[in-house]
């Protein structure tokens, strides 16, 4: 291995495709993306998504190695591609297009969990060292915390994310996924809070009933800038409470907030409001970080093929639809 390692790494879950230029001095070096939009009112469309990933691989790729001043491939050390969870015909186009450029450099291939790579890139931009994790994305509603080789979930989602709470009711509404940030701005302009249900179970959370009912009232006539005040203030007090119980638990002194949901600055004030009672400090990943990137693929790349992990071979470059962050091995993390 060379001084200053160099990681490409290859982001396609879900509506992202993205590539990115890491180096171990130098941290994110280029992060280029294509994002899929569903038209109005729908959601993703796992196959329609696949089709825009494979129409911009090869112009993304070559973007983020050009803007590193890269040699092409031969100034990388390693290929990552994000193996899972996601959706199954997007991720694929990730796999290939990782396991061609490993093909036509010989350069090894790691794979990568997409859940660790918001984690560990948000522990890279935020300073964040051992931090409890709350991730909130459009696939992933936890508490995490490492303990054994691992990230624990301390609390989770029984139904919804955050993120699919949002984009369901903004689409019913009419916007186009993702509707996070819409949602916001909108919220913003109310505070009129409507009753919604609140719904904690030991340290998990359920969000379908929030959906239920906002739905209703929309349906009902009341002003959506109303719903969505109301749906912020309820699921965002729901996960500010199963946070609040495992910072408690585990006396962290760092709240590492990762995921697309991570760029609402209400949720945030909400959170930073709860844990100065614990005197722990909120770490935010910067709002350009929080969606799905190559940047989290490509570091937590070159953490994992650092610590020496990689691919035995192409072969073994298959996908996971399912993969579950407290079975992933994080040998770089004591
Ligand atoms: P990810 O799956 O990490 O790419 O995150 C995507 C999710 O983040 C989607 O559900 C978006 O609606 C959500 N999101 C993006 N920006 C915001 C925001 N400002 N507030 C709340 N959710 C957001
Ligand atoms: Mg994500």
């Amino acid at each position: 291995m060379r001084g200053n390692l160099r990681v490409l790494g290859i982001e396609s879950t879900a509506h992202t495709f993205s590539a990115s230029v890491v180096g171990e001095r130098e941290g994110v070096i280029t992060n280029a993306k294509d994002v899929y939009l569903p038209p109005e009112g729908s959601g993703i469309h796992p196959a329609e998504a696949a089709d825009h990933h494979l129409s911009v691989a090869a112009r993304v790729v070559r973007e983020a190695l050009d803007e590193a001043g890269a040699q092409g491939l031969d100034d990388v050390d390693a290929v990552a591609y994000s193996m899972g969870p996601g959706l199954g015909p997007c991720l694929r186009v990730g796999a290939v297009t990782a396991r061609a450029l490993s093909l036509a450099s010989g350069k090894p291939l790691v794979a990568v969990n997409h859940a660790v790579g918001h984690i560990e890139l948000g522990c890279l931009l935020t300073g964040a060292r051992a931090p409890l994790v709350l991730l909130i994305s459009g696939g992933h509603t936890m508490v995490l915390a490492h303990s054994n080789g691992v990230w624990r979930v301390l609390g989770e989602t029984l139904d919804l994310t955050l993120g699919q709470l949002l984009d369901q009711i903004g689409r019913h509404v009419g916007f186009a996924s993702p509707c996070g940030r819409r949602i916001e701005e909108a919220a913003a302009r109310s505070s009129r809070y409507l009753r919604l249900p609140y719904t904690v179970k030991g340290n998990d959370v359920s969000f379908s009933g929030v959906l239920t009912a906002a739905k209703r009232l929309v349906d009902g006539g009341a002003p959506p800038e109303d719903v969505f005040y109301s749906v912020q203030e309820t699921a965002f007090a729901i996960t500010t409470e199963v946070t609040e119980r495992a910072l408690a638990f585990t006396g962290a002194r760092e709240l590492l907030v990762v995921g697309g949901v991570a760029a609402n600055r209400r949720l945030s004030e909400m959170l930073r409001k709860m844990a100065e009672r614990h005197e722990a400090s909120v770490m935010v990943v910067p709002p350009q970080f929080s969606g799905d990137c190559g940047a989290q693929i490509a570091w937590t790349g070159l953490l994992a093929y650092r610590a020496g992990e990689s691919l035995a071979g192409v072969a073994e470059s298959v996908v996971r639809q399912s993969w579950r962050l407290d079975t992933v091995r994080t040998p770089w993390r004591a």
